[in-house]
């Protein structure tokens, strides 16, 4: 993969630009498409930027929001307007097989492929790129993009805000340690370009229905096993649980990391039912690496201390599984 920099020249005319991130987008995912989105716009590209899967409620207030397309929902105009298009870029992941349904037409496509991100170990198939696991959030990445191409003085209101939402969501409201300086500098530009961060919180994260609030309870009271001989907790949901809840896409969002909220637990699961697959989530704090146990156990991946995974067994055997690995292993 090549420097930044050498795609530079790609973009000097205007172009017809793809855009997209990983399955089941998070803040920083649809956050960096945004920012990015509206950048290139302001630069005069033809830009379309994909979701390949439905967002999450508390995403739906992001400007520019409406202007997504979802794969998922369409993937034939997608999948031409992908054909047409002159430059790729793949935000928020560093795989193909990230984006799910569209893991082959990616693939295969011939256009100069861009990638800017913040996961450990990317993959082959990019030409250019920003690979920086250091960094806070994609976001960080996309500011640092829009500086290195001249461009500060664009970053406005519409800009900062979606480039703050994904600092925010990826940094925990900035207490996990890849919070750096160069995080908090970026903010202070912000903030001077005329950044609301309080309505932002609020729209992400004061803006739960009574029902999502509830099925927290019921999943802290009934869902979650701490096991303090391996400092570490889990949080099982099967489809029937989240089925009796009237459970909304974004709703499990964050319920991963409640057991890290108790003393002394240093590794937090989450063991989710999805119609397709069994899906698991992994939170660390401290020198406990849950994308190796992610990568050596579950087929998946992601960061030092939040990485995910998927099992093929059934959500039972699943939770066996993990389980014994949790007794073999013994973290500490
Ligand atoms: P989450 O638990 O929120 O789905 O994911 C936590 C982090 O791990 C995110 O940064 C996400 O992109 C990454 N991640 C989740 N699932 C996978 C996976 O299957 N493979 C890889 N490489 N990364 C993943
Ligand atoms: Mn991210």
């Amino acid at each position: 993969m090549r420097a930044i920099q050498d795609a530079f020249p790609l973009l000097q005319s205007s172009k017809k630009i793809f855009i997209t991130t990983h399955h089941k987008p998070d803040g920083d995912a649809i956050g960096s498409m945004l920012a990015l989105y509206h950048y290139l716009v302001k630069k005069g590209h033809d830009v379309t930027a994909v979701s390949p899967s439905e967002l999450p409620e508390f995403l739906m207030w992001m400007p520019g929001v409406n202007m997504l397309y979802n794969f998922e929902a369409e993937s034939k105009v997608v999948l031409d307007i992908l054909a047409q298009s002159d430059v790729i870029f793949g935000l928020d992941f560093n795989d193909f097989s990230r984006t799910k349904h569209m893991t082959l037409q990616l693939a295969n496509a011939r256009q100069p492929k861009i990638m800017l991100d913040h996961h450990l170990f990317p993959a082959p198939g990019w030409d250019y790129g920003m690979s920086i696991p250091e960094k806070s959030s994609t976001c960080e990445i996309i500011y640092d993009f829009i500086n290195l191409c001249g461009d500060n003085s664009l970053i406005d209101q519409e800009i900062s805000a979606c480039l703050y939402t994904g600092v925010m969501t990826d940094t925990g409201s900035f207490r996990f340690p890849v919070t750096s300086a160069a995080t908090h500098s970026m903010v202070a530009d912000l903030k001077q370009k005329g950044l609301d961060h309080t309505h932002i919180h609020e729209e992400v994260y004061d803006s739960w229905s009574a029902a999502r609030m509830r099925f927290l309870g019921y999943v802290l009271m009934e869902k979650m096993e701490v096991f303090p001989q391996y400092n570490a907790g889990l949080i099982t949901l099967s489809r029937k649980d989240m089925k009796g809840y009237d459970v909304q896409s974004g709703d499990t969002e964050g319920l991963v990391n409640y057991p890290l909220n108790i003393a002394n637990i240093k590794f937090a699961t989450l063991i989710t039912e999805r119609p397709d697959e069994i899906k698991l989530s992994f939170r660390s704090k401290g020198d406990f690496d849950v994308s190796k146990f992610s990568r050596e156990h579950f087929n998946g991946g992601g960061h030092f201390n939040a990485s995910g995974g998927r099992s093929s067994e059934t959500f039972i055997q699943t939770i066996t599984h993990f389980k014994k690995i949790l007794s073999d292993i013994h973290p500490q």
